[in-house]
């Protein structure tokens, strides 16, 4: 991060989880919401880490109490679309349907003003659809994916661009926290509850279960710590809103 070590800025740190099924679109199981999100809850209030919690209206129709809890513990609820189909695959009704019925759902359980869509893909064009739904910050932006050239109406919300992808976190240390260093203010990070469940014995690609587990949750831990002792302020995603 460009101000480590200066007393005149703290990065801002916005820490995400996407909440969804196991590993999409590669397995059909939820153990991520039954095992991996307590465990994600109590190591953020551990932590006294605020977080945002980009769900599908899918998690939230199948583990309601889960989802109550995450409000309950203070966090941001976002919406992370429905189904998690891609959007690049959607027409535009059906982009509209995935984001009007998932925020309102979602709404049920607590204020919903922050997006992110399914595999950080999200077609420009659909950006002005998120306004219309009471959506005022877009994380679907990505620095190390190739992006359309941002849309620039002035009915387009607060954009946040992610920093690096999930998987990063669970790297040994030595070549995380180097890495980390490099990033600038603000910086977007996010992870599964899925991540935080043993795949490593599943057949699945390499990024899905490698070190996932416990070793997942202590690389969180200390990735948390690190940015905190570089005198990082770690944020909602809402709250971009006002920065962007
Ligand atoms: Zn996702």
């Amino acid at each position: 991060m460009s101000s480590v070590g200066k007393a005149v800025e703290r990065p801002v740190v916005y820490l995400s989880v996407d909440v969804e099924g196991d590993c999409p679109p590669y397995l059909q199981t939820w153990r991520g919401l039954d095992e991996g999100l307590p465990r994600l809850l109590a190591l953020f209030a551990e932590e006294h880490v605020p977080a945002t919690f980009f769900t599908t209206g899918e998690a939230a129709q199948r583990f309601p109490s889960r989802i109550a809890a995450v409000v309950e513990a203070g966090h941001e609820l976002g919406s992370h679309g429905l189904t998690h189909r891609n959007f690049r695959d959607m027409t535009a009704d059906e982009a509209d349907y995935e984001i009007a019925s998932s925020a309102a759902l979602l709404r049920s359980f607590g204020n919903v003003t922050s997006f992110r869509a399914p595999y950080l893909s999200f077609p420009e064009a659909f950006v002005p659809l998120l306004s219309k739904a009471g959506l005022t910050v877009d994380a679907s932006r990505s620095a190390y994916k190739r992006q359309e050239a941002p849309y620039q109406g002035p009915d387009s919300p607060a954009r946040l661009t992610t920093s690096v992808t999930s998987s990063v976190l669970r790297l040994p240390r030595a070549i995380r926290n180097p890495w980390f260093a490099m990033l600038t203010s603000p910086v977007s990070l996010f992870v599964h509850p899925w991540e935080f469940v043993d795949l490593r014995a599943s057949k699945l690609r390499l990024d899905c279960r490698f070190r996932t587990g416990d070793a997942a949750l202590n690389a969180l831990r200390s990735t948390i710590r690190w940015f905190a002792a570089n005198g990082a302020v770690f944020r909602h995603v809402r709250d971009h809103a006002s920065q962007a």
